[in-house]
């Protein structure tokens, strides 16, 4: 049989509505499109509803943030059974296994181990799990995997972890060993997990002391300031790997640019004191030869009074003459003294024009945009190369939005460029609240934005972006007393597996394209 086409489906799926005079509800479409095209007819995966119950759950200890972390995980893949499994772990109960049939009641393994018996058998009728090599050696395999994160530093628990794992793969050990040596290793590990967590505890808060202390550093440097707002908003609980990847890259940026700051001014001030100092020597010594010579003069200016003949003012007039030709000479120092000087004013000024060049070059490295607090193209360049490298690892979708401002130059010459300015930083705030801590936000052009959406389908990313649009209009700022609401076109696209990240931003901004033509303020999928 010939498959048919969509359209066709389509067609015959509106002509069936009315041949059976069913109202034309997206219910009804759907349960006919899936009839005619021979379909499973599934119902809507509840993504937005799982997701607000995702997050009213609690995440208070570190078995609360996982499960709620595979949740949300399983929410973004659309998996029932993972939301069914997540949910059941958080509520403490074990998933149930596969594929149970019949209750079947498994005797307590007497007296060693119990070769594969439990695996299609319910855990809430099984008394003792069945204990195979296989399950210790899972069991051996989980524990060294969680080690690292437990760390090295109780040689004791140390000890005791190796100890264990050693027997557990040992082929002789029987269940009640393994059963006591595991009682007491999770007993120590309850201990070890907490100290973990109190020690995450106090380096988050050691962090802020540190930011905070920045901040006090930095109060006249309005970028520096926005940069440090940023990093504390970042370092909040729950702290994941790609937050933290975040704080060191923004700390990056303020140290190097305080480093650089203080190298400027350090030098500054060191050729201003070099300076004055030579300045005021040069006035001393200028005002000691002048009252020298008003002396001298003062005197020859007596002797000529008091003098009676010619030959008594020619020694007098010789004095003047030397006195006035040495002031002379002093003058010509001083005049050449100070020419150095300017020469050396000039050539600071030039080190210092130099060194703000440098300055700007330095802060056009920095990976983040100073006005928004966004990543730039540097900051965007490296992270879209960390999330492809991650999707090719892990095979998980990444989503890549490209944004635009609806109208952007109409608002900057009605409102002026400042309000502009203030328009942007308005969206990336929207923004950083509305999309998920894992997804990154980068300035891409002038009033073009492009976020990152890790582990998002294609629908779901066109979802958040939509999400987004919705929250910027309800939320206004204000320009004087004037509300101003902004809009956006955005295109997204789903990563290829051959693409490269530059390769899908440029079929996301050929959907933006489309999304503009298309009337703006809307959302398009490339
Ligand atoms: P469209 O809806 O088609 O996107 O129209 P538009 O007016 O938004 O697009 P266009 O590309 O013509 O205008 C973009 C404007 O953004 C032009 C430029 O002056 C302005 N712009 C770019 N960078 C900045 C900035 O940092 N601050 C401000 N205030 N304006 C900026
Ligand atoms: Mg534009
Ligand atoms: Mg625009």
């Amino acid at each position: 049989m010939i498959a048919k086409k969509p359209f066709e489906i389509a067609r015959e799926t509106l002509k069936q509505l009315t041949v059976q005079k069913l109202a034309p509800t997206p219910l009804n479409y759907q349960r006919i499109y899936n009839e005619i095209a021979e379909l499973p007819n599934e119902p809507i995966f509840p993504a937005e509803r799982l997701r607000d119950i995702a997050l009213a759950l609690p995440t208070k200890t570190p078995g609360q943030q996982k499960q709620r972390g595979l949740l949300e995980s399983s929410i973004n893949q659309l998996n029932w059974d993972g939301v069914k499994n997540a949910l059941m772990a958080y509520g403490g109960f074990s998933p149930p296994a596969p594929t149970p049939s019949t209750p079947v009641h498994v005797p307590v393994p007497e007296p060693t181990r119990v070769m594969a018996l439990a695996v299609e058998t319910p855990p809430s009728v099984v008394e003792a799990p069945a204990l195979t090599a296989d399950f210790f050696a899972q069991i051996a395999r989980m524990i060294e995997y969680v080690q690292p994160a437990l760390g090295s530093d109780d040689e004791r628990f140390v000890e005791q972890t190796k100890t264990l794992l050693q027997t557990l793969r040992q082929p002789q050990t029987d269940a009640i060993t393994a059963k006591q040596m595991l009682a007491n290793y999770s007993n120590r590990l309850s201990f070890a997990a907490e100290d973990q967590a109190e020690i995450k505890t106090m380096l988050l808060k050691l962090l802020h002391l540190i930011i905070e202390n920045i901040s006090h550093l930095s109060l006249d440097d309005g970028w520096l300031k926005g940069q440090v707002d940023a990093l504390m908003s970042v370092c909040v609980p729950p702290i994941t790997l790609r937050r933290l990847d975040d704080v060191e890259q923004r700390l990056k940026d303020v140290i190097l640019k305080q480093t650089e700051a203080k190298t400027h001014a350090v030098k500054a001030q060191e050729e201003m004191r070099q300076m004055l100092a030579a300045f005021i020597e040069r006035l001393a010594s200028m005002t000691e030869t002048t009252s020298g010579f008003h002396t001298q003069m003062e005197s020859s200016a007596k002797l000529i009074e008091q003098a009676k003949s010619i030959a008594d003012i020619a020694p007098v007039l010789k004095e003047v003459v030397g006195a006035t030709r040495h002031m002379a000479q002093d003058s010509q120092i001083a005049r050449d003294a100070l020419q150095g000087m300017k020469k050396k004013v000039e050539a600071t000024e030039a080190e210092l024009s130099k060194l703000h060049q440098e300055l700007d070059r330095v802060s056009a490295q920095a990976r983040h945009d100073p006005l928004t607090g966004a990543l730039n193209r540097q900051g965007l360049d490296e992270a879209i190369n960390r999330e492809v490298s991650k999707v090719r690892r892990m095979d998980t979708p990444l989503c890549v939005s490209l944004l635009d401002i609806d109208n952007f130059k109409k608002l900057n010459d009605t409102l002026g460029h400042a309000t502009g300015d203030v328009a942007l930083t308005h969206l990336a705030g929207v923004a950083r609240e509305v999309m998920r801590p894992q997804d990154t936000l980068a300035r891409y052009g002038g009033e073009e934005f492009v976020i990152l959406l890790p582990d998002t389908p294609l629908d779901r990313g066109i979802e958040a972006m939509a999400r987004l649009q919705r929250e910027l209009t309800k939320r206004f700022f204000l320009a004087g007393t004037e509300k101003v609401l902004i809009t956006f076109s955005a295109g997204v696209a789903q990563l290829l597996a051959d693409e490269s990240g530059a390769q899908a931003i440029k079929r996301a901004d050929q959907a933006m394209y489309l999304a503009k033509r298309s009337g703006k303020n809307r959302v398009l999928g490339a």
